[in-house]
């Protein structure tokens, strides 16, 4: 039974925000993945946050109609969003997952600096893990923040790549190497970094196969100073803040797995159900029969697995370490699950498949196959999960 684990409030929500995306998002969506359009993307943000719905995992913030906000609704908003333009969806993702640092570690004053933008909409965040020599081993980051005693600044240093909504972010959630003496699970600290701030710059933005309209790009920081408040947490915290992040971050990806997989479905379905073929519906051949069952249990299985997660963060029950797991796998089935249907949806419609002139089929085989990358390979988030099967085993990466 699809979305066996939402109640009827849940159910009432994304009816509301699936409207919502279909009256804003939809009919810019070819100004974006065409032109590439910032500003188109950033109107229907703010529309979004004006709306009230960048707010849903703050609670004590959220004033929508909505009794019960929290980051299942944020799941089924980013669901709702990806199956129209996963591009725009990783914009407020990302902006998301930099929002949440914020709320959780910021000082209150700091916080509500930084926060209250991101959450009305009319700003943009972004999260600096990645490296040009580290990648999934971020404890290996070779980025500095020192501590300027005499300034009482916090100083960085260093260059980060693929860094999603660089140079049109407002606020960037740098994470550095504060202590290189003891290992980075204890000698990494995380900071903000405002935009326009000195010694901030942006040497390039990429082009990528998919995701088009979403900007990802390098950020260098020599000598970029901000005021020791924008420490977020305590110094040398920052790999943990790292980790609840990511537990964060994928939770969110799982939702925006099964928007994909779900849109690349409903093309496939249709498709079978209208092309004919030896003189019967496409849908009649037991080939294609099957490819529709493997995609169908397959989009149930990260349905469950997302929603599991997203409540399981909900429930508030959870330390972050042991929400590790469960967010994890909502990652990996579900980023998984949409480049399978992806990659199936185009094989069902032939040569329709790989052409614009026949809808999106192919761009959503292009978009698909950043998910399995981002928010931590789906390599790594296996050695996560079974490092939680195996707990006395240390994993050989
Ligand atoms: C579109 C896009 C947007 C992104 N946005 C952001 C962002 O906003 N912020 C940010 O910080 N980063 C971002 N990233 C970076 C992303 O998180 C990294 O690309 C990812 O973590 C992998 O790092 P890497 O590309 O350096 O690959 P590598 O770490 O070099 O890995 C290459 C391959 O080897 C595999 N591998 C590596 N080590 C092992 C091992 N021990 N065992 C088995 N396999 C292994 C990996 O799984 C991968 O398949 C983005 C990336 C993309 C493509």
């Amino acid at each position: 039974m699809q979305d066996f684990l939402l109640n009827d409030e849940d159910r009432a929500f994304r009816a509301e925000v699936k409207a919502f995306l279909n009256r804003e998002l939809l009919p810019v969506t070819p100004a974006i993945e065409d032109r590439q359009d910032w500003e188109a993307v950033k109107r229907v943000v703010r529309s979004l946050g004006e709306a009230g719905y960048l707010k849903l995992m703050f609670p004590e913030r959220y004033q929508g109609s909505l009794s019960r906000p929290g980051l299942t609704h944020a799941t089924l908003l980013s669901e709702e969003a990806a199956a129209i333009n996963y591009a725009f969806e990783t914009t407020i993702a990302t902006a998301l997952s930099c929002a949440y640092p914020l709320h959780r570690y910021a000082s209150p004053e700091v916080r509500d600096r930084y926060l209250q933008g991101i959450i009305d909409g009319s700003e943009i965040g972004a999260i600096c893990v990645t490296e040009p020599k580290v990648g999934s081993d971020s404890a290996r980051m070779e980025t500095r923040i020192s501590f300027d005693q005499g300034r009482n600044e916090y100083v960085i240093n260093g260059f980060k790549r693929y860094i999603s909504n660089a140079s049109k972010a407002d606020t960037y959630i740098v994470y550095g190497i504060s202590d290189p003496e003891v290992p980075a699970q204890k000698g990494m600290s995380a900071v903000i970094v405002p935009k326009e701030t000195s010694g901030m710059s942006f040497p390039r933005t990429y082009t990528f196969m998919g995701r088009r309209g979403c900007v990802v790009g390098e950020v260098e920081f020599r000598d970029c100073r901000v005021p020791v408040d924008h420490l977020l947490g305590s110094l040398n915290e920052g790999f943990r803040i790292m980790l609840s992040m990511f537990n964060f971050e994928r939770i969110i990806l799982g939702g925006s797995g099964l928007g994909v997989a779900r849109s690349a479905f409903a093309i496939a379905r249709e498709h079978a159900q209208r092309r004919e073929s030896f003189g019967q519906k496409l849908g009649c051949k037991q080939l294609i029969w099957d490819l529709i069952a493997e995609m169908s249990w397959r989009i149930d299985a990260a349905e469950l697995l997302t929603y599991r997660a997203a409540r399981l963060y909900d429930a508030g029950e959870l330390k972050p370490k042991e929400l590790m797991k469960p967010a994890s796998m909502a990652k990996l089935v579900s980023t998984e699950v949409a480049t399978y249907c992806a990659d199936r949806c185009v094989q069902i419609l032939g040569g329709d498949g790989l052409t614009k002139e026949y809808g999106r089929a192919e761009q959503l085989y292009r978009d698909a196959r950043a998910l399995p990358i981002v928010g931590g390979t789906n390599e790594m988030v296996k050695y996560l999960i079974a490092s939680c099967d195996l707990p006395e085993i240390k994993p050989n990466l």
